[in-house]
């Protein structure tokens, strides 16, 4: 199922064609704006080559076949090449995602992602916690599933943080980049999350080279391709 992931490039070795690409994107099925076939319609006229739809998934969720069949029958239709699958959150300090294994096994891509923090009672909303204490539950969090590898990418890092308090500390974030190189699970560059820690992070991934992944986290049309605009201006001048 998942053999494409191995067409997801190390940060040294980016070509132009590899940045015209959008790998994180959220439609109808869950909480995006837009329909797949529309993000699919939107991803071709901006000549990218390659579209992620990447809906939240939790284990319980029921949609997924449906939405797997649709995007699937969407992909025949378009240019860019199709890729359906989810964002999960990380689950535990084992590093274990919020799908079920009949779900992840039907995705062609995972995105792996903090978006609250597990404790004893369930999950604490990083609304609630403590600057310090949400740091060190996203970097331990974001380390354990590099470690389990049980996503093929890591969304965001330091998102939950960086929203709430514009900072994430660059120390930590060094050390995912550098496990992200270890593990060949990819570090995604998500323009929504990450534009401000641009010059710092692209630095980074020279310097330790892991896979890369690069995603807008899109929920309407009008941010499809936005990352890859970025890092179209910023590696190749254009
Ligand atoms: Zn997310
Ligand atoms: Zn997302």
């Amino acid at each position: 199922m998942r053999s494409f992931i191995n067409s997801i490039k190390r940060f040294s070795e980016l070509t132009l064609d590899d940045v015209l690409v959008e790998m994180h994107t959220h439609s109808t099925w869950t909480d995006g704006a837009a329909s797949p076939s529309e993000i699919a319609a939107t991803a071709e006229q901006l000549g990218l080559q390659s579209l992620f739809i990447t809906d939240h998934v939790r284990r319980e969720s029921t949609y997924c076949e449906e939405y797997i069949k649709e995007t699937s029958r969407i992909a025949a239709t378009v240019k860019p090449r199709i890729t359906v699958g989810f964002e999960s959150k990380i689950a535990d300090y084992d590093g274990n995602l919020d799908i079920s294994k009949d779900n992840a096994a039907r995705a062609e891509v995972l995105i792996g992602t903090v978006h609250s923090v597990p404790d004893n009672d369930g999950f604490q909303h990083p609304s609630r916690m403590p600057q310090e204490q949400l740091e060190r539950a996203e970097y331990e969090l974001a380390m354990a599933m590099l470690e389990a590898r049980s996503a093929d990418i890591l969304g965001h890092a330091g998102g939950m943080s960086l929203a709430r308090f514009d900072e994430f500390p660059l120390d930590l974030m060094e050390e995912i980049i550098a496990k992200s190189a270890a593990t060949d699970v990819a570090f995604e560059i998500n323009s929504r999350y990450h534009a401000g820690l641009l010059d710092w992070l692209l630095e980074k991934l020279e310097k330790y080279n892991p896979k890369v992944a690069i995603g807008s986290d899109a929920h309407s049309l009008d941010e499809v391709g936005t990352c890859s605009k970025l890092l179209r201006e910023r590696l190749f001048g254009r």
